[in-house]
């Protein structure tokens, strides 16, 4: 339910407002527009009957969020959200690139592919200490070494940092080391895992799964809201189809009908939806025209020997020169980065 409030509302009306919806046990969200202020109202909406919203001073109307998920809706909250890491924004009019390996494999590399994607302009760095592998063969990281490694590398560079977080059991030491925290393409619907990360106080990136539709999507990112935790990153990584010639199939539509239908931040994963790194730089420039407001890269010093997703990663040198074609291509759409 959202009360929109006239353009002269008071703020003594609003406070009023917000007083009234609390003691009838419903939780207000203030969302102030540049024109006007919305209220966001969740709960059990039927105590609304009995307290009529639409008669007190300042509201213009009450209306009901159709969506099947309220929080993330734009309905809900029409500015866009813009989430700050250590001074670094994303969802604003800046484009965020968030680069670094797949998998964290010593100190010394990563701290050298941290500088290389720093001094590109990359703005945070990811990589994985806990890595979600196909087969219980392949190397699964590091774990709480490879954090520690990433936690220096901060240190050293100044970037904030990403990691995923898999297990529920890893989410005290997750925070303790990482800026925020990602929620895999496969553990989209995994839902106490998001409902604990609903209550951490880390922004979240939230990968779509690879067989999941955007309302699936939305309603996972939903209960991170629900919980509390309003600082959520959507991440259009690819999604599964008939087609087979690249790793998946990314859906440019996610990154225009997410901004329609949310005012989360959408960013875009190149590397996964594609396989391959020489298809990376179309593809990242593809999603920055198409309105992302980041794209998240894997960047190796040695692909080849990489041992997670080398095949995706690109060179140093290889990101440095796509870091250059985005800034034109974002300066094109009345973007920076
Ligand atoms: C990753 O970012 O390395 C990763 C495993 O991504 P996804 O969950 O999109 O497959
Ligand atoms: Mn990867």
């Amino acid at each position: 339910m959202i009360i929109v409030l006239k353009p002269e509302a008071t703020e003594a009306q609003i406070k009023h407002i917000v007083t009234k919806v609390k003691s009838i046990g419903l939780k207000p969200m203030i969302s102030r527009g540049a024109e006007r202020t919305i209220i966001g109202v969740i709960g059990e909406e039927d105590l609304l009957r009995v307290q009529p919203l639409e008669v007190f001073p300042g509201v213009e109307k009450v209306m009901p969020v159709l969506a099947p998920y309220k929080l993330v809706s734009r309905e809900f909250k029409p500015a866009d959200t813009i989430i700050e890491v250590n001074g670094v924004k994303i969802g604003g009019k800046k484009v965020a690139v968030l680069a670094g390996p797949c998998a964290i494999e010593n100190f010394e590399l990563l701290l050298s592919i941290a500088r290389s994607v720093k001094k590109a302009g990359a703005s945070v760095l990811r990589g994985g200490a806990f890595k979600p592998r196909t087969s219980p063969y392949s190397f699964q990281g590091l774990g709480e070494e490879g954090l520690k490694f990433l936690a220096e590398a901060k240190k050293r560079t100044g970037l904030p940092v990403i990691t995923e977080l898999m297990d529920l059991r890893d989410l005290e030491l997750i925070e303790r080391h990482a800026d925020i925290i990602q929620i895999g393409a496969r553990n989209m619907q995994n839902f106490d895992l998001l409902k604990e990360v609903g209550r951490s106080k880390k922004p979240v990136l939230l990968k779509r799964g690879m067989a999941a539709t955007i309302k699936e999507w939305l309603l996972s990112a939903e209960y991170i809201l629900q919980n509390g935790n309003f600082n959520v990153i959507l991440c259009e990584r690819g999604i599964r189809t008939f087609e087979t010639e690249a790793r998946y199939t990314l859906d440019i539509n996610a990154v225009p009908l997410i901004k329609s239908l949310s005012h989360l931040p959408i960013v875009v994963d190149p590397s996964h939806s594609s396989g391959r790194w020489g298809l990376v730089p179309a593809i990242a420039k593809a999603a920055v025209a198409a309105g992302a407001d980041g794209i998240i890269v894997e960047v190796h010093a040695k692909p080849e020997e990489a041992l997670c997703d080398g095949p995706q990663s690109m060179l140093p040198e290889k990101f440095a020169k796509l870091m250059v074609e985005l800034r034109k291509v974002a300066r094109a759409v009345g973007r920076e980065i």
